[in-house]
């Protein structure tokens, strides 16, 4: 029988790269439900390329352009959040949750409460409520399998264990198009240099992430729940050529790596074949032809944002979901030129200063209370950058 896949999200780079899979393998495959945010034409492409049942786009205002432009493909469409909901929850095997953003918590919060496998690239929905996602997930007994390239390769490379042979896991970053860069030039950094990544083709927000190694810090909460492995057990190393995405060390010094090129088809075909092994046509690693690998320890000075990351992961509590609100408007206004590079760090720590307090609240209970906090704070970084920070230009 076929594989039952939903991918919310469908429109942007993880999934567009999730559909290529899935249309190189269509015998195993069929697409219930098809999600996105505003782009009607894309998300009816997408649909009828997949021969989804079902399109739902976010904002309601697309709805007559996508009923449109699925006109006579029998593709039944809906629009707003309680449709985004409905994509999430309809019958599938595997839920793909590659919305961005913590726009992607509620949705990939309902398909894990249904007991769904859910394929996770949509790593803000651990960073904002990781505590009571994952213990949701256990309670209804859904299957989490890590889609984000460094997760994947650990999840890979950890075989049979027991908990207590772990020692320690490693994820590795690129460095980014900075990586180099005196911290004087980084902080005036313009859009397209942040937007220009050395080694990976994503989606706006998580390669302005790349560009401040903040998506690095993202990925340490992220496996620090997926995994349940302690902040202190956690580690990152800088791998400028992105071959060796993560490693785990055991109890006995032995170190398991995942490698591959650095395509994203490689780890979406792992999770959507899982536990059997698709094809797929990425490139196929050549060692000696890339000769070396290179590594390095991060600088937590010129990449302040890291630095961010490891003391929320440390603090725990809302700590996370307040590093992920603030450097999510941080993010959108640095792309929409209304703060420079390296305002994004420093506006975000203003912003978990003045929660201090808030790491102690109910975050952890639920994942509307991390919801409401992630709220709180949106409104509390737009009102910071619109008074204080504006008339510094
Ligand atoms: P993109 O920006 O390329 O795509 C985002 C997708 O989310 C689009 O389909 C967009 O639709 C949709 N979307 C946005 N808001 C909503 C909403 N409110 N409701 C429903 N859909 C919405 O992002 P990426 O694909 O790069 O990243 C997606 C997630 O995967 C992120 O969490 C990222 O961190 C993670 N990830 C990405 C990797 C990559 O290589 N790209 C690697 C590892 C993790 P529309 O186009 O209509 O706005
Ligand atoms: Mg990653």
């Amino acid at each position: 029988m076929a594989t039952r896949v939903s991918i919310l999200g469908a429109t942007g780079s993880i999934g567009r790269s999730t559909a290529d899979i899935l249309c190189s393998n269509r015998d195993r495959f069929e697409v219930e439900a098809v999600a996105g945010g505003r782009d009607a034409a894309a998300l009816a492409d997408m649909a009828i390329r997949l021969g989804a049942r079902f399109a739902a786009i976010s904002d309601e205002a697309a709805l007559p352009a996508l009923r449109e432009a699925l006109a006579g493909s029998g593709v039944a469409a809906a629009a707003g959040e309680g449709a985004v909901m409905e994509a999430a929850l309809r019958p599938a095997d595997i839920v793909v949750a590659a919305i961005v953003g913590a726009a992607g918590v509620r949705p990939t919060h309902a398909a894990v409460q249904a007991g769904r496998t859910v394929a996770l690239a949509n790593k803000e929905s651990l960073v904002c409520a990781g505590y009571a996602f994952m213990r949701d997930a256990r309670e209804a007994g859904a299957t989490l399998l890590p889609m984000d390239s460094e997760h994947n390769a650990i999840f890979q490379a950890l075989g049979r264990h027991r908990p207590d042979e772990i020692e320690q896991m490693i994820v590795t970053a690129s460095g980014g198009p900075f990586r180099t860069w005196p911290a004087e030039r980084i902080a005036v950094a313009r859009r397209e240099e942040a937007l220009a990544h050395p080694n990976w083709s994503m989606g706006a927000k998580i390669t302005i992430d790349s560009a401040s190694l903040m998506n690095k810090g993202l990925e340490l909460i992220e496996a620090h729940h997926i995994f349940s492995v302690a902040p202190e057990a956690l580690g990152v190393v800088v791998h400028p050529q992105s071959i060796v995405h993560g490693l785990v060390s055991f109890s006995d010094g032995a170190v398991v790596a995942g490698l591959a090129v650095p395509d994203m088809r490689v780890p979406i075909a792992h999770c959507l074949g899982f536990p059997d092994r698709l094809g797929t046509s990425a490139r196929r690693l050549d060692l000696a032809a890339i000769a070396r690998l290179d590594f390095e320890k991060p600088d937590l000075v010129r990449f302040p944002a890291l630095r961010l990351a490891i003391e929320a992961l440390r603090a725990g509590a809302g700590a996370p979901t307040v590093l992920n609100a603030a450097n999510e408007i941080a993010v959108e206004a640095f792309l929409a030129g209304a703060i420079r590079f390296g305002d994004m760090a420093t506006l975000t720590e203003t912003i978990l200063q003045r929660f201090g307090d808030a790491r102690e609240s109910g975050v952890t209970e639920s994942v509307e209370a991390a919801l409401a906090l992630d709220a709180e704070v949106r409104a509390a970084t737009a009102s910071v950058m619109s008074t204080a920070w504006k008339s510094t230009y």
